[in-house]
């Protein structure tokens, strides 16, 4: 009986709805591949059918495949040709049935479900943003499997069929039409009634591809006498953006160069062995695992204790309306949240406020926001110096001055004036939550909300446990963050929590690095090359080199068995010393001239020698990343991270750790944990203890265990 598909049939056109109802989106599944394949053998062989139209009962067409089904079912790479095979197969069946086939979107068709419109004769969407079209595979490291990259290229073209597959974005239905992504856009109420009159004009069913003489498309008449230059050009700047990390960008290249030169049915079997190469692999199982599914679990409450009935927060307290202050203001406000936002002077509440009115402005001018919306947005946003007006608020936000006498201030200021039941929340990067909750009288509704900068753009939140922080206090804090919808790993209060001490060993590294005699470029390079977002010396120029010389002394006054890292010497050399703290304080590691772009200091090696005998770059990007993925192994054997999950989030969303390694514990996972905990210990033998694996690790690796993956 069928399951996922509704069919009606009206004189000989057969309506075919998709309806998953086991979720609230139709996804690519065998067994629904399955009864395609059952019904459009019916179609092929009815006489009586003159046209289908492909719908949908959801308010989305159709989404791609089920990327947890994907995560959850071990595939090798044979295993994962059959899967693509198969549906190509269906794909393959519906354009070759014999009958003209619409698809009538009147949602989203993304990956599989674009696939799906892509097989189909003739493309009717409906005229709304939210029937969006395209194929995102590329963003959790695999390709289109059942068709797209072939389908694609042979209707507009390899070098636009190239920039949808490559950038993975969504396209709005008038975009759309414009790129040739599909036919025909229609109010939402008259797509059904296109699709039938098109059926209506008895279209011919045979796809260009599969008659005489067909060739790509016009566009494309000069680069077929140039595709090798043009695949080698494309091929050289893919390499340059991802290095070898990411391989789905150059398999989806190579399907596009290959498949189009070949009839369609090899193209396909090309495209089949790419898919299968990329699931087989394990950088798209990483990627799925941290960015969508575990990071989508996080989202809806996997850390939420369960006994604690749903909150909402109405009335939001935000004291000090700087950098953090402003974007949290904002990101409250945005989803309708009233907030009240305090600072010392008129003066700095307003400069606060002005923040979120220009990203607001920004928005406007692009497009993306209305006028009335962006005002309203503001209306809810009261700037104050005065703490009567904190009154009613269900929760406080503290972003003063990181300075714990400050704090101190403010939050026995805001308790007096705040009703018994308000959680409050430090946004503190280093002081302990604990120690914070000491001036709260209810140090069991206190807790970290660790915030990134900048909060309009940055999606992670850590939460912070102190010692005395309820379970009730923990659900209220994760039900603000889902309000607000931004991502939250939970952490037990401890020096630098996680996110921000995981951090200071990739900076350190870098400058270890420097003072070892490794040349800056070498350093800066491979820190790129394996996939952080940028080099350490450069990121240290950011953050300015006194951030780590502050964390560390304090470190030491506060912490009798703490060890200063040898690296130290390199940035009290640099601040000390040459008076360079980084590019705020006119320059660091880099100097920054006017009008030109930033360049290493020459002088680097003047006071940093570079040794006659420099490491392979391997060796340098092996450091860069382990050196980060020992110390998560730390925090959690430390109970500073209570689960493997948050430690691969908090790193890929918080400080740009590699998405393709998955996350700081899954690289371990991925490595293998022997050969990891072998290489720590050569590490460590040539390098410093730093790299010596924690004995939970060990232990982990003697059992055969590992963190996530298995
Ligand atoms: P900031 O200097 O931009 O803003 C601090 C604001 O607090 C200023 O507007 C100041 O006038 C106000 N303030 C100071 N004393 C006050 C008082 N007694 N009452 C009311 N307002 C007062 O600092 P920021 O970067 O927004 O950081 C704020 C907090 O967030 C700090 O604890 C910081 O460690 C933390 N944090 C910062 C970042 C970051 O990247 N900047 C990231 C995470 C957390």
């Amino acid at each position: 009986m069928a399951h996922y598909l509704k069919s009606e049939r009206d004189g000989g056109i057969v309506t075919l709805t998709l309806d998953n109802p086991d979720a609230a989106v139709n996804t690519v599944s065998p067994a629904w591949v399955d009864e395609m394949i059952a019904f459009f053998e019916d179609v092929k062989g009815d006489e009586g059918v003159t046209g289908v139209i492909v719908t949908s009962a959801k308010s989305g067409f159709m989404a791609g495949a089920d990327l947890k089904f994907i995560l959850d079912t071990p595939m090798t790479a044979a295993d994962a040709f059959a899967f693509s095979q198969r549906a190509t197969r269906m794909h393959r069946l519906i354009e070759t049935c014999g009958k003209p086939v619409v698809a009538a979107i009147g949602g989203f068709a993304l990956g599989g479900g674009y696939e799906l419109a892509l097989a189909c004769t003739y493309r009717v969407v409906a005229d709304d943003p939210k029937a969006v079209v395209g194929l995102p595979e590329v963003n959790v490291g695999l390709l289109p499997g059942s068709g797209g990259t072939q389908r694609l290229a042979r209707m507009i073209g390899v070098e636009k069929a190239s920039e949808v597959l490559l950038g993975g974005g969504s396209y709005a239905p008038l975009k759309a039409l414009e790129i040739g992504l599909v036919d025909l856009v229609e109010p939402a109420s008259s797509v059904i009634d296109a699709a039938r009159a098109w059926l209506a004009t008895n279209p011919d069913p045979v796809r260009p591809w599969d008659r005489k003489g067909f060739s790509l498309p016009e566009s494309d008449g000069l680069l077929k006498q140039t595709t090798a230059g043009w695949f080698t050009m494309a091929s050289a700047r893919l390499r340059a953006k991802y290095g070898d990390n990411y391989p789905a960008p150059i398999s989806i290249l190579t399907c596009l160069f290959e498949g189009v030169q070949v009839p369609l049915d090899k193209g396909l079997l090309v495209e089949s062995r790419h898919f299968a190469r990329l699931i087989a692999d394990p950088v798209s199982r990483n990627i799925i695992r941290t960015t969508f599914v575990n990071k989508g679990l996080a989202e809806k409450g996997a850390r939420r204790p369960a006994d604690v009935p749903p909150s909402k927060v109405a009335r939001v307290g935000i004291l000090g309306a700087g950098m953090m202050g402003a974007g949290i203001a904002y990101s409250a406000a945005k989803v309708g949240i009233e907030v009240v936002l305090l600072d010392t002077t008129m003066e700095a509440a307003e400069r606060g406020k002005a923040y979120p009115a220009k990203l607001l402005a920004k928005q406007v001018e692009r497009g993306q926001s209305s006028q009335d919306e962006a005002d309203a947005l503001l209306a809810r946003i009261r700037a104050t110096t005065d703490y009567a007006d904190l009154a009613g608020v269900d929760l406080i936000v503290e972003a003063v001055f990181e300075d714990t006498a400050i704090k101190a201030d403010v939050t026995r200021k805001a308790e007096a004036v705040t009703g018994a039941h308000a959680l409050f929340a430090s946004n503190t990067s280093t002081l302990p939550i604990s120690q914070l909750a000491e001036a709260f009288s209810r140090p069991e509704d206190f807790i970290g909300l660790h915030f990134f900068s900048p909060v309009d753009k940055m999606a992670l939140v850590e939460v912070i446990m102190g010692k005395r922080t309820s379970p009730a206090a923990l659900a209220r804090a994760l039900d603000f963050v889902a309000q607000i919808s931004k991502t939250p790993i939970v952490v037990n209060d401890s020096r630098g929590f996680y996110t921000s001490r995981v951090f200071q060993t990739f900076i350190h590294e870098g400058m270890e690095l420097l003072r070892e005699g490794v040349s800056p470029a070498l350093i800066e390079n491979g820190a790129r090359q394996a996939g952080m977002p940028i080099g350490p010396l450069a990121l240290l120029d950011e953050v300015t080199l006194t951030l780590p010389m502050i964390i560390v002394r304090q470190t030491e006054r506060e912490d009798p068995s703490f060890r200063r890292p040898t690296s130290m010497v390199v940035a009290e050399k640099m601040v000390d010393e040459l008076s360079r703290p980084g590019r705020s304080g006119g320059g660091g590691f880099y100097e920054y001239p006017e009008g030109g772009s930033k360049r290493l200091w020459p002088e680097l090696a003047t006071y940093f020698p570079v040794a006659a005998e420099q490491p392979d770059v391997e060796e340098v990007k092996q450091r860069i990343l382990y050196i980060q993925a020992i110390e998560t192994a730390r925090c959690l054997e430390e109970n500073v991270l209570l689960h493997p999950a948050d430690g691969d989030i908090g790193s890929v969303l918080g400080w740009g750790f590699p998405t393709w390694t998955g996350g700081t514990l899954s690289l371990i996972d991925t490595v293998g944990l022997p050969t990891f905990v072998a290489e720590c210990d050569r590490l460590a033998q040539q390098h410093g203890a730093r790299f010596a694996p924690p004995q939970s690790l060990r232990d982990r690796a003697a059992s055969g265990g590992s963190y996530l993956i298995g």
